[in-house]
């Protein structure tokens, strides 16, 4: 059965790094489709810059084009601290059958064993880590031995099993992040190009960053 991808993030705001990453894997790993989670509230970081609402709208808005892109808001529902390994949890309820991918980038995986009760999350889904700029994986410690115990070399492993496999793809390298457009909003410059239109003209109309400068709206 084709695997849905599950990915979770802030998304403060989404941008073309994520968008372009979840369509290689969509592709590339034949998902059924990729589910965008925003979390309500991130345990591992402080709060989000724009609200809860906001940063939905922006997923919403990003991939209501695209076949096989879905928004899902169960994180933001649930309330209280987003932990992964419940939202897998809720996932797997609605689809008991279904091969799981949780996509990750490569900085996000390096700081799974800080993640609450991460050594349950290969019980619920595959891991599906994409290579970004300027990391690497791990060949030692915890993460090095998951690798060697779980890590699958084809595609067909992720359709074969429900959960329980990691693997690692190489995705095109965009060096986006979110923290970079909200520092460009804040510098009162442009984020133009960075991310689709309609994500643009939402933070320029909420406001959620400061006043987003622009000559061309
Ligand atoms: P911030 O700058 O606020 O930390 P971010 O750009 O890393 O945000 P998140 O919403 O925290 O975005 O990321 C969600 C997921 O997307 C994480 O797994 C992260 O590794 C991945 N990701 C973020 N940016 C990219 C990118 N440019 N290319 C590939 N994956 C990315």
């Amino acid at each position: 059965m084709k695997p849905i991808g599950v990915f979770g993030g802030t998304f403060d705001p989404i941008h073309y790094g994520h968008l372009r990453t979840a369509f290689e894997l969509l592709q590339a790993l034949r998902f059924e489709e990729v589910r965008f989670i925003p979390c309500g509230d991130p345990p591992h970081r402080g709060k989000t810059f724009a609200d809860a609402a906001v940063r939905f709208d922006m997923v919403r808005l990003a991939i209501e084009s695209q076949a096989g892109f879905v928004i899902d808001d169960r994180e933001i529902r649930r309330g209280g601290p987003s932990y992964t390994i419940d939202t897998l949890g809720s996932l797997r309820a609605e689809f008991p059958e279904r091969p799981l991918g949780l996509i990750v980038g490569m900085d996000a995986f390096l700081g799974l064993p800080h993640w609450h009760r991460w050594a349950e999350i290969l019980d619920r889904a595959h891991l599906v880590v994409a290579h970004r700029p300027g990391w690497r994986a791990p060949d030692t410690g915890p993460l090095g031995d998951l690798i060697a115990r779980r890590g699958a070399r084809r595609v067909g492993d992720l359709h074969e099993a429900v959960a329980g496999r990691v693997y690692i793809h190489a995705v095109t390298q965009l060096e986006i992040s979110s923290t970079e457009i909200r520092e460009l909003v804040a510098a009162r410059r442009d984020p133009r190009f960075l991310m689709p239109d309609a994500v643009r003209d939402l933070i320029a109309r909420s406001h959620c960053y400061g006043t987003l400068e622009t000559t061309n709206l």
